[in-house]
């Protein structure tokens, strides 16, 4: 950690494993630059988290440090503490109100990853007005090219890289420790009393921690970018990697926690090349007809994907049509130009358009509310025409489509181009309850993803009436009539709910 306490460039990224003293030093980081004068906000995800930082952290490292705590003038608060003539504001990343209006010399973005990336392009404003604009972003990583990943990827990319005692060879652990479940590791050996040691991957001689330095992979870039893992840590016994490498059912939890590395495999996310690989080598015949569904992602364009059953393949879709359009009154023509019989469009945010729109089409037209109670088929209101389904559930259903190749699309093109790399932006992760410990998994938006969610509402109008995978629950079993009753009783009504980004 010394060589990045003494680090000074403007701009750093620290993408690290867990427990390995990040956050210690972005306050301690903080706290300087407001002894030099510089305001500070130091952003978490949420304003509970912040609150919990702030007295569990922040607070003890304040008083119980004789020199700060002298510092320290009379406003201390959970979200603002005064250190000298500057401020170190604490907020949360979701709150828009708690970062509006504050102007900063420096932002500090803690737990990078489970901030919705808006939130951040809006939080760097409040440096515009500095002559300083620093910033410190840490996170355990998550997916590949997605927060503090795609960050470390802009940055110099610094390695600790140990030079071997016995042959001189230069090693970074994190390179060399394998990147997927079941492979050899090389780097972390038995001695003989069964204990484990850091091994050289050319001589297998024990590897000094302390031996080595900080290189960078780019070294002329500005932003300083670290990778921290527990494979270098002196806390961490390797042997206690080693096992969890062989027996963790969580390889994402693994590599990101305790490696420090993003991972992502197909089955969380799909590739730009499989969903192109379901591209037709000629355009399908124009005499085509019959009934489509269509699905609508509301926005500041109106994107579209039209669906329409293939012939001899009751399971099967064709992509009639994907575009992006500017009013409702394009839509009336679409839903009459392909005969569709159901469209499904975002019910939030809610607006008189949507409504209007689909009260002009009662009957074709759902207005869809994405409900995270919702387990296994969705539920369709004819009256209120209103469909609520689970999130996680109706993103697998659609990349399903796409992986068990139920879907055809037209010859490729830039519009087809742009349409995977919608589809590939949505990826899974999975997410643990801090106090529970109820795992769920959840989908993240890494890049643009409206056509994304055209196509799922596209799928999910036209699937309706059939089978209904369902996958987010790991511990799902279907409901008792005593609990449909009671969340048909308690249950949030749609407009009460708010999407998650
Ligand atoms: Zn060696």
């Amino acid at each position: 950690m010394r060589a990045i306490y003494n680090d000074t460039a403007p701009h750093m990224v620290l993408s690290k494993a867990a427990q390995i003293g990040g956050t210690t030093w972005a306050i301690l980081r903080s706290l300087h630059a407001c002894l030099t004068g510089l305001n500070v906000i130091y952003f978490f995800p949420t304003r509970t988290d912040v609150l919990e930082f702030s007295k569990s952290r922040v607070g003890p490292l304040l008083g119980e440090n004789p020199f700060l705590s002298k510092l320290m003038t009379d406003t201390d608060t959970a979200g603002l503490k005064r250190i000298g003539d500057a401020h170190l504001y604490l907020r949360g990343m979701q709150s828009t109100v708690g970062m509006k209006s504050v102007p900063a010399d420096m932002v500090v973005f803690d737990e990078l990853d489970e901030a919705a990336p808006s939130a951040k392009a809006m939080a760097l404003e409040r440096l515009a007005h500095s002559n300083y604009k620093r910033v410190i972003e840490l996170s355990n990583p998550s997916l590949p090219d997605y927060g503090i990943d795609q960050q470390y990827e802009k940055s110099d990319q610094r390695h600790w890289t140990l030079r071997c005692p016995s042959c001189g060879h230069w090693t970074a652990l994190d390179k060399e420790f394998p990147v997927k479940l079941g492979q050899e590791v090389g780097i972390i050996l038995p001695r003989p009393d069964g204990s484990f040691y850091r091994a050289c991957p050319h001589c297998a001689a024990e590897l000094d921690l302390a031996a080595g330095e900080w290189v960078a992979d780019f070294p002329n870039r500005a932003i300083h970018g670290y990778r921290i893992s527990q494979l270098f840590s002196a806390m961490v016994d390797p042997g206690e990697i080693l096992s969890e490498y062989r027996t963790t059912r969580y390889a994402d939890r693994f590599f990101n926690l305790k490696i420090g590395i993003p991972w992502a495999d197909l089955e969380r996310r799909l590739d730009i090349a499989s969903v192109l690989a379901l591209c037709a080598q000629s355009p399908r015949p124009e005499s085509e007809s019959g009934s489509c569904s269509m699905g609508v992602d509301t926005g500041k364009e109106l994107h579209v994907v039209v669906l329409r059953p293939t012939e001899g393949d009751e399971s099967k879709q064709a992509v009639a049509h994907v575009g992006a359009y500017h009013d409702f009154g394009e839509l009336d023509g679409l839903l009459r130009k392909y005969h569709v019989y159901r469209c499904v469009i975002d019910g939030l945010p809610e607006t008189h358009a949507t409504r209007e729109f689909a009260q002009r089409h009662r009957g074709t037209v759902y207005m869809n509310f994405f409900n995270e109670h919702q387990r296994g088929a969705p539920n369709w209101d004819t009256d209120k025409q209103i469909v609520q389904v689970n999130r996680t559930e109706a993103l697998d259903a659609s990349r399903a489509a796409v992986r068990e190749r139920k879907l055809a699309l037209p010859p490729a093109s830039r519009l087809m181009e742009e349409f995977a790399a919608h589809l590939a932006c949505d990826a899974k992760v999975l997410d643990e309850d801090a106090e529970t410990g109820i795992k769920k998994y959840r989908y993240v938006r890494t890049g643009t993803n409206h056509y994304s969610l055209a196509f799922t509402y596209a799928w999910l109008a036209a699937r309706e009436g059939t089978g209904w995978p369902s996958f987010a629950f790991l511990d799902f079993r279907p409901e008792s009539s005593e609990e449909q009753e009671f969340r048909r009783l308690f249950s949030p009504s749609p407009f009460d709910m708010h999407q998650r980004w």
